[in-house]
């Protein structure tokens, strides 16, 4: 589908307050770690860094992307404030900014947030030149919403094994959805969802959830079902996580809703229930039983600090309650998902 001209605002992480930029008149584009750009990160980030970060980096300095009005960071590691160091040295680079994100959501860090999010819809406005009212906010929380419900509605089609292609498919049309400007994005799913049902249910392949950070190449999610492996629920970055409702009450500050909404979705590893530390592990278990599935596969891309440090946690979690585990590392390449295809088909027949 080609994609129509826009005013792009580059973005790489699931917690960038999307209808910011969209109620300056911007359009989100997800910098996805996609790209046959050489390797070239290295030049100016540590080889043992994050390899979602070095493929972004690649593609900006290999200047594989749309043209971009400006570049939002979110400081949700190391990794990305490094990036965000590394961005700004980039020849030609668009202009960017760094939102700092609270690793928690007690009241306080949802007012901090707000602070953060008015910082940003500053920087959006002198970006697009167009100034963000409260009607704009809220149009753009609600168109933003309208797609978070369209990417409900596909998910349970491929849930219930009722979309051509399944999880590839969708994964796809995810990333359009990320890199698209709303009315085309919005048309691209409504086209999914006005398909004839198909009848793709593999009840013979175990039920497994898949849990992690970043895969957004759908051909390695058509890879777990070629291995067996049949995929039941999601919670990825590059996945649904992007696409969580924002609660649109029309009473309260808009700034302070959208901090909220985002820091109380359902927590990644960079969040820190200071009062549960043990809270990502029990998400994830009742994510999993939720889902109906047998075992959970957690993807996470290498030197990935904060998902590293928790899985211990979760595989015990998990482990307690009879839920086998199986951890994936990648670097944001097929090849790399290539390599474990055996291990994904001995972990579907266990579960068989
Ligand atoms: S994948 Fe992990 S290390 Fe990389 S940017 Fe995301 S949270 Fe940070």
């Amino acid at each position: 589908m080609a994609v129509p001209p826009a005013d792009f605002i580059g973005f790489a992480c699931a917690y960038t307050p999307l209808p910011v930029i969209a109620a300056a008149g911007g359009a989100p584009y997800r910098v996805l770690p996609m790209t046959e750009s050489p390797d070239q990160a290295g030049r100016m980030l540590h080889d043992n860094i994050c390899p979602h970060v070095k493929r972004i980096l690649d593609r900006a300095i290999d200047r594989d992307l749309p043209e971009l009005r400006g570049m939002v960071f979110v400081n949700s590691c190391d990794a990305m404030r490094r990036l965000y160091d590394a961005w700004r040295r980039v020849d030609g680079a668009a202009p960017s900014v760094l939102i700092d994100l609270p690793p928690t959501a007690d009241e306080s860090a949802v007012a901090f947030f707000a602070g953060e999010i008015e910082r940003l819809a500053r920087t959006v406005e002198s970006w697009c030149g167009r100034t963000i009212d409260r009607s704009k906010l809220s149009k753009a929380v609600e168109q933003h919403n309208v797609l978070c419900d369209r990417v409900d509605a596909l998910t349970r089609r491929v849930e219930a094994g009722t979309l051509e292609g399944g999880w590839s498919r969708l994964q796809a049309a995810l990333n359009l959805a990320a890199t698209t400007p709303f009315d085309a994005a919005l048309k691209h799913l409504d086209g999914l969802l006005g398909e004839a049902p198909a009848d793709r249910r593999r009840a013979s392949d175990p039920p497994i959830f898949l849990f992690g950070n970043v895969l957004p190449d759908p051909d390695a999610h058509a890879l777990f079902e070629a291995c067996g492996a049949r995929i039941v629920g999601e919670d990825m970055c590059t996945g649904s996580r992007t696409f969580t409702r924002i609660d649109s009450d029309s009473t309260e500050d808009s700034c302070r809703l959208l901090a909220a909404s985002l820091l109380r979705r359902p927590r990644c590893a960079r969040t820190f229930d200071a009062s549960d530390p043990g809270r990502m592990s029990q998400d994830v278990l009742d994510a999993v039983k939720r889902s109906g599935a047998k075992g959970a596969i957690c993807h996470t891309v290498k030197f990935c600090d904060p998902y590293l440090v928790r899985l211990p946690l979760v595989r015990e979690a998990l482990q307690r309650e009879g839920y086998p585990l199986l951890v994936l590392e990648g670097d944001c390449t097929l090849r790399s998902m290539g390599q474990h295809r055996t291990r994904i088909e001995a972990f579907a027949e266990m579960l068989r």
